[in-house]
């Protein structure tokens, strides 16, 4: 995950590390390294060079220069600054519903219906929840079935309705359905387009303030780098959602969108999905994600 970031970022500390004498041009080397590397890594232009500005800040602050371990003090505020820049600390999903409702959003090929699953079984097993899947897509019955044989893969009971062309009555009457029959968490996986589009917008706004979920999650492929932070914001203009979910970081993903998500809408990571498997989900950690990076 993130092989090439955490190289560039090791080799931007190769130039405090093998001096003798630290100097003050050593340091703005650095730090130019380090916002090369975060722009290599597709953040945004304003992200990375803020990011490198608020280091430098707090390596003049503590006096860097005068520290026995320079190079050390540089990677800890840089660590320290990524984690601040992920989120902080952790974010959980909010249970306090009874259904507690959760609804995913996001767009086609996001990774929604995995994550779905994922999360389902996740509360299952881990949290020792009885989640109901709610399928929520009118437009492509292949959708339905896939939401289906992921349920039928976790032993969770999926909610659909193929006649149904209205997703907020679907959505409706598959927590009527959670109430009368036990179920205490209800996952809502809608239907996603290709791009941002305004009906598809309007719909998912529709169901989110007809059932006014407890957590609504935002699902996007870290794949997508840059375009993934844009589809966020659309998104959370119309949703203003509690959280992200951050797929496929598994693949061959530079790490840009991880970086610069939640400093764009102000949300923090909650998951990430790292692989199609339905236990190929975990709580989203900055801190250890930064350490990750950093080494
Ligand atoms: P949806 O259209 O948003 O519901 O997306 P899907 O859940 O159908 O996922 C689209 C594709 O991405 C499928 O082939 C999934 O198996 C795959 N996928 C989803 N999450 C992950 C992940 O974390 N890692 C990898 N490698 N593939 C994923």
């Amino acid at each position: 995950m993130f092989d090439n970031l955490s190289d560039k970022l090791d080799k931007a500390f190769h130039i405090l590390k093998g001096h003798g004498k630290i100097t003050e041009v050593n340091v703005a080397d650095t730090l130019k390294e380090v916002r090369r590397a975060l722009l290599d890594a597709d953040v945004n232009f304003k992200i990375a060079k803020d990011f490198t500005s608020r280091v430098k800040d707090k390596a003049i602050g503590q006096d860097v220069l005068t520290t026995l371990q320079p190079g050390q003090l540089m990677v800890k505020l840089v660590k320290d600054e990524l984690t601040e820049l992920m989120g902080g600390d952790a974010a959980g999903v909010n249970l306090s519903g009874n259904p507690s409702v959760i609804l995913m959003s996001g767009l086609q090929g996001s990774g929604k219906t995995t994550f779905s699953g994922k999360l389902a079984n996740f509360l299952k097993t881990k949290k020792n929840k009885k989640p109901l899947l709610v399928a929520c897509d009118i437009y492509r019955p292949a959708a339905i079935n896939q939401l289906h044989v992921v349920g039928e893969q976790i032993g969770v009971e999926v909610y659909s309705e193929p006649d149904n062309k209205n997703a907020v009555s679907i959505a409706e009457n598959a927590i009527k359905h959670a109430k009368a029959n036990g179920f205490n968490v209800v996952i809502v996986d809608t239907a996603g387009r290709l791009a941002v589009d305004e009906e598809m917008m309007t719909e998912i706004a529709n169901v989110h303030k007809a059932i006014q979920p407890q957590e609504t999650l935002f699902v996007v492929d870290s794949m997508t780098g840059q375009d993934a932070v844009n589809t966020a914001k659309a998104f959370n203009d119309r949703l203003d959602f509690d959280g992200v979910v951050l797929t496929k970081l598994d693949g061959d993903t530079r790490g840009g969108a991880a970086i610069s998500i939640k400093s764009v809408v102000n949300k923090p990571i909650k998951f990430i999905g790292t692989g199609e498997k339905m236990e190929a989900i975990d709580v989203f950690y900055p801190a250890r994600m930064a350490e990750r990076i950093l080494g």
